[in-house]
């Protein structure tokens, strides 16, 4: 199958053969015929996908031929097509996308997001626009100014559903949503499906064609999963000794915490490993600057949380490691899917510590597959170092270290996964 099968217009198809586009994705595949047809959807589909290109193809091609057959072309653009989702990150690699494909035709998008100034944001909204990338927060903050007016929306999607109810935006979205005029095009794309997300996405479909990609054929196939049992204290360890033995070129570290991806970040940097660290504490332009900093092989690793990691856009990542494991499988699944992208293998590696276990069989469960473990590394049974401050306090004060797996009763919390029993 081709774009040009597909029904994909030349200025469209001359851009994505400049990108190396060959053949759709099986979300492109499905997706693009529906939505050229005017009709809703639905999308089960994750970050990693080609989801990006799914939608914005077709909104491009709508936007092109309509501009093409308006008498009028000079007045001041409004915008047509919005799209709402979840993180900075994701919305300035849409706008991207929207720029790439949409280079021969001549339609203007711009990206609004919160957590900078909104100057050179509305300069460019007041000069207009035809589609907009947004996040909720910053979108409706304008709508309030009176700087961005919904009126004329005729295609809206909303990225990430699950994503942005996890980050409690189920307000905003319906805000939203009442703000939108009722004829429109309403695309929906969402990496789980929940019930709260099938209730949102009926109060936003109207009767929508359904497609799905489920994220165990497109991840957990192609990359290459290794788990190394090692307990909290050995982790950053064994992660120094794999960095300095194995050949990893770009690797891309996932911590549960900020705290977390910060102290790694500096016991890294102690052992002369270049790494930087990404997670919403970091202002914008230091984010964007560790991301240019890795992209161009400055720095070897980056530290990031889940949500900041979200929509990283980087093709040639050699490997993934869960410095923690997440309590959502789903979120495995994601992390996993940022290398072995574009046909390039890629490795995921994760440390389980005794209280992670069970997520791991969540995981493997979700994934349909028992992934390798690497029983034989110098950190199996690491006992830290007694320091001369611990050493100067008598044995009886010392801070008791956590019962590592106490009967369950010290295993952390499970997110949306804890309904899924474990064998
Ligand atoms: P997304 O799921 O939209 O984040 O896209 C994942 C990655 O796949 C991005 O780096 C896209 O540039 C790339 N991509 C999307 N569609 C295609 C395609 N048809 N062929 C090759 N790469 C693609």
């Amino acid at each position: 199958m081709t774009f040009q099968q597909l029904g994909v217009i030349d200025p469209i198809l001359r851009a994505l053969s400049a990108e190396g586009y060959t053949n759709p994705t099986p979300i492109q595949e499905q997706s693009i015929p529906i939505l050229l047809q005017g009709k809703d959807l639905l999308g089960c589909a994750q970050t990693g996908t080609g989801k990006t290109a799914a939608f914005a193809i077709p909104i491009l091609q709508h936007l092109y031929l309509k501009l093409q057959n308006r008498q009028d072309q000079r007045g001041r653009r409004k915008i047509k097509a919005l799209i709402v989702t979840p993180t900075r990150e994701l919305a300035i690699q849409i706008g991207e996308s929207f720029s790439v494909y949409g280079q021969h035709t001549g339609i203007k998008n711009t990206v609004i997001f919160g957590g900078v100034k909104q100057g050179a944001q509305t300069k460019i909204l007041e000069r207009g626009i035809d589609v907009l990338v947004a996040t909720p927060g910053r979108l409706l903050d304008l709508i309030g100014q009176g700087f961005i007016s919904l009126k004329d929306v005729e295609y809206s999607v909303l990225d990430e559903a699950d994503r942005m109810l996890d980050m409690g935006f189920i307000h905003d979205i319906k805000k939203l949503i009442a703000l939108l005029p009722p004829k429109r095009q309403s695309l929906f794309f969402s990496a789980t499906m929940p019930p709260d997300i099938v209730a949102l996405s009926r109060k936003i479909l109207g009767n929508p064609e359904k497609v799905s990609v489920t994220p165990d054929q497109t991840t957990a196939e192609k990359v290459e999963q290794a788990v190394y049992y090692v307990n909290k204290p050995g982790k950053t360890k064994l992660l120094i000794h794999l960095l300095q033995t194995m050949p990893m070129e770009s690797v891309l570290v996932f911590s549960r915490t900020k705290h977390g991806a910060n102290k790694i970040v500096k016991l890294l940097d102690r052992a002369g490993i270049s790494a930087e660290a990404i997670h919403s504490n970091k202002s914008q332009t230091a984010r964007q600057r560790a991301l240019g900093n890795f992209k161009n092989g400055a720095t070897k690793v980056l530290v990031a949380t889940d949500i900041a990691a979200r929509g990283i856009d980087i093709d040639e990542l050699s490997h993934v490691v869960n410095y923690d494991l997440p309590n959502i499988s789903e979120t495995y699944v994601h992390r996993i899917g940022r290398t072995g992208r574009a046909g390039l293998s890629g490795m995921a590696i994760s440390f389980c510590d005794d209280e992670e276990k069970a997520f791991l069989r969540d995981i493997e469960k979700l994934i349909k597959q028992k992934i390798k473990i690497v029983s034989e590394h110098p950190f199996v049974n690491y006992k830290p170092e007694v320091t001369a401050k611990d050493a100067a306090v008598p044995y009886g004060l010392r801070k008791k270290s956590k019962p590592s797996n106490a009967g369950g009763g010290g295993r952390p919390k499970r997110g949306r996964s804890s309904g899924r029993k474990t064998a």
